[in-house]
């Protein structure tokens, strides 16, 4: 591959793809016809279809980018150039198309492969089909089973074109959303690109961008970018066993097993809408999920078809040792989606457990395909998880347990509500961030859940099971687990969250070897902060006390500390005086203990007022802004 020299520092130096791009633009933007997107790559990144004259002149500015800024206009340019060449209809893929492609390629087959380059491809593809891909091509002309995205450079653009549908269509991501949509599609997208052979600058340059979108790949060795979720492979062995090793795709191998859904299941479905026509349950109704001593298996009532069913049960027991009971509850939560991945069915449980599953016309809810589609489920969602048993019942039979699951259901919440950081034998971790934020160890526990504000369950049901999505990777931590336990015995100072084995885990896995935290401390060593906080929480010199500032803000606090310059001095390490917390950190019990708790709060922006209104001791002595 050429650019080797790019890496980490193209800046200032003109790129000969992205100046062949800007030298082949056309004069005119032109729409794909088929798609109600009209330009879906411009769409996704733009959230509007190309204006020429800037796009040209956005181009102009980024010429002397590095590779990775300048990937996702080159990507818009790549389609117009695309859109104005006189056969693009053979190789544009409509909407029509797409939705096959999603429903063929997530649903009935191992996902979608890209081969890219202009290499010959046969090996390739033979091998792909044998592993049940649809394989799309450039260059593909000659080859029987695939779908030729055509001969040019700028091939690549028609497979980020159905990438980017997938996110808008099917993940519900606004067009110009790019960075969310690159999230989703790196958990989500049933797809993979192999770079086949040596690329030219537009080739690597559009790989880029469909890397940065969230594409993982396989490419060449030498490939010179550290972005993205890829693996180096040469040789079609090679290529195909690090292809299938993804785990965005629909067939998963976690340890030499194969993980994968049944044909009837598709997790496109739990977002597709569709006209209600009957639903079955009722308040007497049940879905629950919990620990057992039980191997895999399946009950099923007599009668499987459900049609017309008032009382419904379902119970799944997980014979796996490391399941505890407060985490059952997030577990059940994303089981209940399983359902959803049936055709023509939507699952729901209010707070209250009433449970209902709705039928699309037609469809006539089976007790056996249920149960199959949350077997399956459960281990794609959490690939590490053992023994699901799944037990459905209906009628007197449902009324005949429903006091055991309510029971069952309170004492979890007792569980759940009596959890301390002092009550539990495990903490966890996540290094999910460091991608970009390099030192950055969220450690998570009952007291201090995790900054970016998701479920604390969610994140010890990601290391203690493993999980579908899978950020990117810096590639020095390719062999590390993202998340892991920890097991803490004694604090070494209760009040500011210091642990032993806290210490020697963040030693281990920060990239600086970060000595000391204090999981509820601030002036001396605090938790490191990554970029996704809810809050900051800083020290005000000047008033003795802490500010909380909530996120882009555009005031300025005492000091003149700004959202910009405190993230900027926290992002992705430890800052004394300045920590990334959650909008559920400032509620716990333990907030910034060693520092005095909310008594010592002394300026608060208006959003995290009113997180706390109600728990503030003292809000009179609070500077606060209206
Ligand atoms: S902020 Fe959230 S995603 Fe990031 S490392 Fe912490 S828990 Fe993981």
């Amino acid at each position: 591959m050429q650019h080797k020299d790019n890496k980490g520092n193209g800046k200032g130096r003109l790129h000969p793809g992205f100046e062949k791009l800007l030298r082949i633009l056309p004069d005119k933007a032109r729409h794909y016809d088929g798609t109600e997107f009209g330009q879906p790559a411009a769409m996704a990144y733009l959230g509007k279809r190309v204006d020429m004259e800037n796009l040209r002149k956005q181009a102009g500015e980024l010429r002397t980018s590095s590779p990775e800024q300048m990937c996702e206009i080159a990507m818009v340019m790549a389609e117009m150039i695309e859109s104005a060449a006189p056969d693009h209809d053979k190789y544009f893929q409509t909407d029509t198309k797409t939705r096959s492609h999603v429903f063929t390629g997530s649903k009935w087959r191992s996902g979608w492969v890209f081969l890219m380059g202009n290499s010959n491809h046969s090996e390739l593809e033979q091998r792909f089909k044998e592993r049940d891909f649809l394989v799309f091509a450039q260059n593909g002309g000659n080859l029987k089973n695939v779908i030729d995205l055509g001969p040019r450079e700028t091939a690549a653009v028609y497979f980020l074109q159905i990438m980017v549908r997938y996110a808008m269509i099917w993940g519900g991501i606004n067009p110009g959303d790019d960075h969310e949509m690159g999230h989703l599609l790196e958990k989500d997208m049933p797809g993979v690109v192999v770079a086949h052979g040596k690329l030219t600058p537009v080739e690597e340059l559009l790989l880029l961008g469909l890397m940065k979108m969230g594409a993982p790949a396989v490419v060449p060795t030498d490939y010179p970018w550290d972005l993205g979720s890829y693996v180096g492979a040469e040789g079609t062995d090679r290529i195909i066993e690090a292809a299938t090793k993804f785990p965005n795709l629909r067939v998963k191998e976690i340890q030499g097993k194969i993980i994968d859904l049944p044909v009837f299941c598709n997790p496109a479905n739990i977002t597709v809408e569709f006209e209600v026509e009957s639903s079955i349950g009722s308040g007497g109704s049940f879905f629950v999920l919990m620990p057992g001593d039980v191997k895999n298996g399946i009950e099923l009532p007599k009668n499987e078809d459900l049609t017309h069913c008032d009382a419904i049960g379902i119970m799944i027991e997980i014979g796996d040792k490391r399941l505890d009971v407060s985490t059952s509850e997030y577990i059940e939560k994303d089981a209940l989606r399983g359902i959803s991945t049936i055709t023509g069915l939507r699952a729901g449980q209010s707070k209250e457990g009433k449970f209902l599953i709705h039928c699309a016309k037609g469809v006539k809810p089976n007790a056996s395909i249920i149960a199959e589609a949350l077997q399956r489920w459960i281990p794609y969602e959490f690939p590490y998880l053992k023994n699901v048993h799944v037990k459905i019942l209906t009628g007197d039979d449902v009324k005949k347990v429903k006091l055991e699951v309510e029971e069952f259901r309170a004492e979890r919440q007792k569980v759940i509500g009596k959890e301390t950081d002092d009550s539990v034998k495990y903490f966890h971790y996540c290094l999910e961030c460091q991608p970009f934020s390099k030192d950055h160890v969220c450690i998570i526990t009952p007291d201090r859940p995790p900054m970016c504000g998701r479920d604390r369950f969610q994140q010890k049901a990601a290391a203690l099971f493993g999980v579908s999505r899978h950020p990117w990777k810096r590639r020095e931590l390719e062999g590390q687990e993202i998340r892991g336990s920890i097991e803490v015995t004694n604090a070494t100072d209760v009040k500011k969250g210091e642990y032993f084995e806290v210490n020697r885990a963040i030693e281990r896995l920060s990239p600086s070897h970060i000595k000391r935290v204090q999981l509820h401390g601030l002036r001396e060593f605090p938790h490191t902060s990554c970029g996704c906080f809810q809050f900051l929480v800083f020290w005000i010199e000047s008033l003795r006390g802490i500010g909380i500032m909530e996120r882009d803000y555009q005031g300025e606090a005492p000091e003149g500390f700004t959202w910009d310059k405190l993230a900027n001095s926290a992002g992705g390490k430890q800052t004394p005086g300045i920590v990334g917390v959650s909008r559920n950190y400032l509620r716990s019990k333990r907030f910034m203990q060693g520092e005095g708790g909310l008594d010592a709060v002394r300026w608060i922006s208006p959003r995290a007022f009113e997180v706390l209104k109600d728990l503030l001791p003292h809000p009179n002595e609070v500077q606060m802004v209206k």
